[in-house]
């Protein structure tokens, strides 16, 4: 559920139409609803209701620091992935100890950055990485409490360039391995072993994966903890999948996931953090294009839209389906035609849907991209020397921007010609 709807024949988010935003801010644009947002942390929040737990955005989704404090005002930790995320995160007043550190190859800058901040935890992926945060937290006279995220070697049954928890994966250590590497870590100066982490893909749409996967991080902590280590945490990773359209078979709900968790894994006794990103993300947040052009080409209809792949790169990245809908809503019964949706890039992979059954739109209509919060704004770029387009957040009645658009200017002036020129 979300807080985009029509009413007047009008789409709102939340309380506020949005063309008056166009209006205010120009198209193309992100838009957040902070209805949507709460109540997506709330399910998760909830779903683990009872058990010791914290929820850790994963803020690589939508890291804009306006949706990391609405969040962190809820009771959030953050999921961090990058010394950049990390500050960022700090900046949106998050403290320290509600942030994890997670990412294959963090570098002992971050490292340091992280220590000397104060983090949770690191989330450790090998074991050269492993020696090198215990040199680093050693230097520093600190200690970092650590997991090890193990590879279950499980199928997340999702697009091979997000499932992460396959042997052939670049992410973690076997979990085979797993019990050679604890040794290790509780040798080393510097580390505390605090518990156990896992992750194994984004976009998951069915459980039994997860379920797979946490089996194994049930045997691993009994194991460990055999081993002598004392196994207290356990984060799970995020993943969980969302409805793109609406046809779509549901992906499970937070709810049903949170008690899968306490299935497997209550018995332990273990603190738990999970870390979802899209689930929060994704359909809090839409993005609003103009219709520059239509035009006829050879048995196909184009709809040439102001947005564009470095505004919105899923579908040219992932093959993903965004629904797109007009802003003023089409008569019942409107008859649809397919087009091909297109962004200005030159590359034919600027294309957001191809043969798409449309109503009829003209030039200068608004259309909107649902499920556009999570992954879109954050993997955007200036290809094409084009603005990186504004962020929005709703609340209620009220909208601000909360990224502005830059000048042609400064995106100009960014460059800097050397002496020789
Ligand atoms: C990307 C990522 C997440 C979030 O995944 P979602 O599918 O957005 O929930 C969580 N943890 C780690 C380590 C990640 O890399």
């Amino acid at each position: 559920m979300d807080h985009f709807l029509y009413r007047d024949g009008v789409l709102h988010a939340e309380d506020v139409a949005l063309p008056e935003i166009a209006a205010e801010v120009g198209t193309p644009f992100y838009c957040y609803s902070t209805a949507t947002l709460t109540r997506h942390f709330r399910l998760f929040d909830e779903a683990l209701e009872g058990v010791d737990h914290l929820v850790c955005y994963a803020m690589k989704a939508a890291s804009n620091q306006a949706i990391l404090r609405t969040l962190a005002a809820l009771g959030a930790g953050m999921d961090v992935v990058s010394g950049g995320e990390y500050l960022r995160a700090r900046a949106a007043g998050v403290p320290g100890e509600r942030i994890v550190f997670s990412g294959v190859g963090k570098t002992r800058d971050e490292m340091r950055l992280a220590l000397e901040g104060g983090v949770r935890q690191v989330n450790v992926e090998s074991e050269p990485e492993l020696r090198a945060l215990s040199e680093v937290a050693a230097s520093l006279g600190v200690v970092a409490p650590i997991t090890v995220r193990v590879n279950p070697d499980v199928d997340a049954r999702t697009h091979a360039k997000i499932a992460t928890g396959k042997s052939e994966n670049k992410f973690g250590i076997p979990i085979s391995r797993a019990r050679e590497v604890y040794a290790e870590a509780a040798a080393l100066p510097g580390i505390e072993v605090v518990g156990i982490d896992v992750h194994i893909g984004s976009q998951l749409t069915d459980l039994e994966p997860f379920r797979q996967a946490y089996r194994k991080v049930a045997d691993l902590t009994g194991a460990l903890r055999a081993d002598g280590h004392d196994i207290r945490r356990l984060d799970l990773g995020g993943g969980l999948g969302i409805p793109y359209t609406r046809s779509n078979e549901a992906p499970p709900l937070p709810v049903e996931y949170g008690a899968m968790i306490r299935e497997e894994l209550g018995h332990l006794g273990c603190e738990i953090e999970i870390e979802p990103g899209r689930l929060i993300a994704g359909n809090a947040g839409i993005l609003v294009s103009r219709v520059i052009y239509l035009k006829q080409g050879e048995g196909r209809d184009f709809l040439i839209l102001d947005a564009a792949m470095n505004d919105l790169i899923r579908p040219a990245m992932y093959d993903a389906h965004h629904d797109m809908v007009p802003v003023i809503e089409p008569a019942p019964g409107t008859e649809q035609a397919p087009h091909d949706v297109v962004g200005p890039v030159c590359e034919s992979g600027d294309t957001f849907a191809r043969g798409r059954m449309l109503p009829p739109l003209a030039e200068g209509d608004l259309v909107a991209f649902r499920s556009a919060g999570a992954y879109g704004a954050v993997m955007s770029s200036e290809y094409n020397t084009r603005p990186l387009i504004p962020e929005v957040l709703v609340h209620g009645r009220d909208f601000a921007v909360i990224r502005a658009r830059p000048t042609f200017d400064e995106m100009i002036n960014r460059d800097t010609i050397p002496e020789w020129l």
